[in-house]
């Protein structure tokens, strides 16, 4: 059976004043229901503008997207916006960083988690703000009959994100995307957060793809990962996979600038060094090699010259071999 999301070779362009942003390049990934797909990548690595695309959320003046997005057997790419208005807030869902800018302070609470399902099921307002009471208890609110008429104003950042979640599944969406969900938030309240997501998976099957710069994270909320970079998916694989024996040099930055929640003593954070490029104009080759510590390794000019692809399945798009990716990882990254 054909995956219930397929990304096939997305390319994502922007139209700006100082020429054509490639906000995503050539990028492929599958996802099944009840799975959470983790990418991960520093901001501008293509990310947020992926699952935009998805959602149909680009505006066609601006932006060119090539390449093919299936739902669930629908192709979402070219779709009219009636069609994916139909399915926003109904068959995919989304819940975004900061619910101060997604929550109307001008409306209740649960008048904003009965919107979407009154718009889409028909149910009268009374209907609407019973189910918006169901939700606020599932998403863990105390007292939810008293508190489905409060503002968001009213409520704790920890509070509000919850309220975003209950929006975003009161109609029992089959693809939900998190973008930055709890970035936010204090640590305590992230893990909280992180597990409601993961207990309400459970119930409604939903797939979830989680975005996020940060793997702690996805460490434990995500099932397979695609870290990205400079618009590109750079390695794929399951967390374990990845956390175990990243392949690509990039993640071995990402793990090195990971804090380590088990960890007692205050270890000091390595950044990655440099920046990450201009999607302006990406540079040749590996989009990495202007920061990467290998490309001698390799050897020649191969990694200024040839853009490493990413294989399907367990892949990093890099032209280390297996042996020295194995090598260098294991004798110099792997934290002690
Ligand atoms: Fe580094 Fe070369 Fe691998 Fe790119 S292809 S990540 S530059 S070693
Ligand atoms: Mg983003």
């Amino acid at each position: 059976a054909a995956p219930f999301l397929s990304v096939r070779d997305l390319y994502v362009r922007f139209g700006t004043e100082d020429g054509v942003v490639q906000a995503v390049d050539n990028l492929s990934f599958d996802l099944e229901r009840g799975r959470t797909l983790g990418i991960v990548g520093e901001s501008g690595s293509g990310k947020s503008v992926t699952n935009l695309a998805i959602l149909g959320l680009h505006s066609p003046n601006y932006t060119k997207i090539a390449g093919e997005i299936l739902l669930d057997g629908d192709e979402l790419t070219g779709a009219r916006e009636k069609d994916l208005e139909k399915l926003r807030g109904n068959k995919m869902a989304m819940i975004f960083q900061d619910p101060l800018t997604s929550l109307s302070p001008y409306y209740t609470v649960g008048r904003q988690i009965a919107e979407p399902f009154v718009k889409h099921t028909g149910a009268s307002k009374r209907e609407g703000r019973q189910r918006a009471i169901e939700m606020l208890a599932k998403v863990g609110i105390p007292q939810p009959t008293l508190r489905v008429d409060d503002y968001p104003h009213q409520f704790s950042g920890g509070m509000r994100q919850r309220a975003m979640i209950a929006m975003a599944l009161v109609c029992n969406p089959s693809l939900l995307i998190a973008d930055e969900p709890t970035t936010a938030l204090d640590v305590t309240v992230q893990a909280q957060i992180l597990d409601l997501l993961k207990d309400l998976q459970q119930e409604f099957g939903s797939a979830i793809i989680l975005i996020t710069h940060d793997l702690g994270v996805v460490a434990n909320t995500a099932d397979e990962l695609l870290v990205m970079y400079a618009g590109r998916a750079v390695e794929r694989g399951t967390v374990k996979e990845i956390l175990t024996e990243p392949q690509h040099p990039y993640t071995w930055g990402l793990l090195g600038s990971m804090p380590r929640l088990s960890s007692s003593v205050d270890e000091p954070l390595t950044p990655i060094p440099g920046t990450p490029p201009s999607l302006l104009a990406p540079p040749s080759g590996c989009p990495f090699h202007p920061r990467c510590a290998f490309p001698a390794e390799v050897g020649g000019s191969r990694c200024q010259d040839e853009r490493p692809l990413l294989a399907p399945g367990r892949a990093a798009a890099c032209h280390l071999s297996p042996e020295q990716k194995h090598t260098l990882f294991t004798e110099k990254i792997k934290p002690r």
